[in-house]
This record gives C-alpha cells, sequence and structure tokens, in this order.
C-alpha cells in the first residue's frame, strides 16, 4: 500500500523530505506546489442532449500540460452510455488544474461523434484533447496514397485529413483495419487479395474485444486477425500500445502524470511506453479482482472512485490509501 500526496492544491512552498512525498515521486505522482488555474471552457458541463458543440479553446497544436491520458470504452462509457460518476470526477479533476487527454483505440467514431458522446455524457471536450487510434493510423500512410478501407467515419475522417484517397475495391497501397460492423466474407476477400498484391495492411488496433453493457463484442484485432490470416501476413498496428499512438500521445501532451484505463495490454502497455504510472479500473474489460502482471500502480473500481479516493488523499492531513499493487 502505497500513501499518495495531494500536490497540485497545496499552496506555493518548498518540498519537503516527507518519506510520503518520496514515495509518491517514486510512484510517478511527482509532487507539485503551484496552483493551475482551471480554463472556464474546459470545466463548463453541458446537459444532454446537446444541439451545438462548444467551440475548442485552444489551439489544436498546443500541447497540455499536468495531464491524465484517459482511456474511452470501459473507462468513461460502456458503448457510449456513461459510466456513473464519470461526469463529475473528470469536472473535479479539471477544478484542480488537471488536463484530461481521452485516447481511444476505437477508430469508429469521428471526433465529432466523439465530442457529441462526451457531451451526452455531460463532458465538454476539445476537438484536440481526443487521440484516436485512427490518428495514429493515418499517420503510417503516406499522403497521396491509396487506401482499402474496412472502417467506419472516424478511420476515414483521418485518413482524409491525412491526404490518402479512399477506394471502394481494387488495389491499393494500403488496406486499412478498424472496428467496424460492415464486415462479410466478400470484403475480408477484398481486402486479403489487396494485401497479397503488394498493399501494406495496417490495423487501427488489436484489441480482441469491444466492451458494452451487455458483454464482450468482437473488437478490431478479432477483424484484422481475419485478413492477416487470410493473406498469410503479418499487419502494422498504430493503436495503444503501439508506436505511432506513444507518439501521437507525446505530441499532444508535455507532462504525462498518469494513464488511466480498463485494459492491461494496452493502456498500461501505453503507460509503460511513456513511462508514466497506470491506474486499472475494473470497470470495463478486466474483471474487479484481477491482478494482471506486470501489476498496475493503481487499481480502482472505476474513475469516479479513483478520482475521489485521489482528492480525498491530496487532503493535508489525509491517511487514506490507495488501493496500489506491487
Ligand atoms: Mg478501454
Amino acid at each position: 500500500m502505497l500513501p499518495l500526496v495531494g500536490p497540485m492544491l497545496a499552496p506555493t512552498r518548498p518540498q519537503t523530505k516527507d518519506p510520503a512525498h518520496a514515495s509518491a515521486a517514486n510512484s510517478g505522482w511527482r509532487p507539485r506546489w503551484r496552483r493551475h488555474p482551471c480554463g472556464v471552457q474546459s470545466c463548463t458541463v453541458v446537459t444532454a442532449p446537446v444541439l451545438e458543440e462548444p467551440e475548442p479553446t485552444r489551439s489544436p497544436t498546443a500541447k497540455a500540460s499536468n495531464v491524465w491520458v484517459v482511456d474511452l470504452d470501459g473507462v468513461v462509457w460502456l458503448a457510449g452510455q456513461a459510466i456513473p460518476g464519470v461526469a463529475a470526477a473528470i469536472e473535479e479533476l479539471r477544478a484542480h488544474g488537471v488536463r484530461l487527454l481521452f485516447a481511444t483505440n476505437n477508430s469508429a467514431p469521428t471526433i465529432a461523434e466523439l465530442r457529441a458522446r462526451m457531451a451526452n455524457c455531460g463532458i465538454a471536450v476539445d476537438a484536440s484533447d481526443f487521440v484516436t487510434s485512427a490518428q495514429a493510423a493515418a499517420a503510417l500512410v503516406a499522403p497521396g496514397s491509396t487506401v482499402l478501407a474496412l472502417a467506419e467515419g472516424g478511420a476515414r475522417e483521418a485518413l482524409e485529413a491525412r491526404g490518402a484517397r479512399i477506394v471502394a475495391d481494387g488495389d491499393a497501397d494500403v488496406v486499412l483495419v478498424g472496428w467496424t460492423r460492415r464486415f462479410d466474407f466478400d470484403r475480408l476477400a477484398q481486402a486479403a487479395t489487396a494485401v497479397r498484391r503488394g498493399a501494406r495492411l495496417i490495423g487501427t488496433n488489436d484489441d480482441p474485444t469491444h466492451p458494452t453493457p451487455q458483454g464482450l463484442l468482437p473488437g478490431s484485432g478479432a477483424l484484422l486477425a481475419a485478413v492477416a490470416t487470410a493473406a498469410e501476413t503479418r499487419p502494422e498496428i498504430a493503436g495503444k500500445p503501439n508506436p505511432a499512438m506513444v507518439a501521437l500521445v507525446r505530441s499532444r501532451a508535455a507532462d504525462i502524470h498518469l494513464v488511466v484505463g480498463d485494459r492491461p495490454s494496452t493502456d498500461g502497455a501505453l503507460a509503460r511506453a511513456l513511462d508514466r504510472p497506470f491506474a486499472l479500473v475494473y470497470s470495463g474489460v478486466t474483471p474487479p479482482g484481477t491482478h494482471p502482471h506486470p501489476p498496475p500502480a493503481i487499481t480502482a473500481a472505476d474513475l469516479g472512485s479513483l478520482v475521489a479516493r485521489w482528492v480525498q488523499e491530496r487532503l493535508p492531513t489525509s491517511t487514506v490509501e490507495l488501493d496500489e499493487q506491487h
């Protein structure tokens, strides 16, 4: 059990040699003594339904600092349905000067759709505060390339922004596979044939499953495996925890404090690639009580309980300890 200290709300003062602070520093929760202002826009809570999205408040190229990298599926929502307490938790973090960068391996929704889903959960998010496996995959594609895309709008949007040309069938420079419900034998045959004729096979991600309130559905990795097997090749994979996604996250966040996710093989590995602590929440694909290896720095039932304990621990006299695994 490792006590965590509350660094960012404390008044300005020099660091001490308190053992609790030393433990926190070792855990990656680095003590800071300067209060961070909260941007008015970023703290706004939007009530559903939302017809108009708020305008972005920052430059898309601006790097956020003091950041938590937070997964979406299984952390913020399940199939678009907000996990209880998540909006209040995010508002609490923002009020304490924490910036949120939402990193998802789900390539299906467009950025506008992600913003609308978040707004319907009561959370306002700038477009630049999403990083997606669709964007990471598009970064692997040379501008001007032809792409056969077995994927939804999010991947198509990212490819078009990259300057790629999406083709419906036939030869292509790249076959890109993302999560989609439009997947059948004919599409599988088209993709495998294009790869056999020389196309690169790129997967937005290889998550085997996709969490929903009703249970696990096949993930993009299941579709990608079918294409790779039929084409007898190994795909390039873009999303968490692979280098394209790591580079994308680093390009958006200057000072990452924590990575929060529900899947150790992707979110936990992303944290390790970023050399940051990983907080595993049991609100998605990982059943409560699971203790994966390597162990996460922190475990919590969900984002709400993680943030509640984090905030409580930050109080000057707090003795609360998080459920740390060693
Ligand atoms: Mg997830």
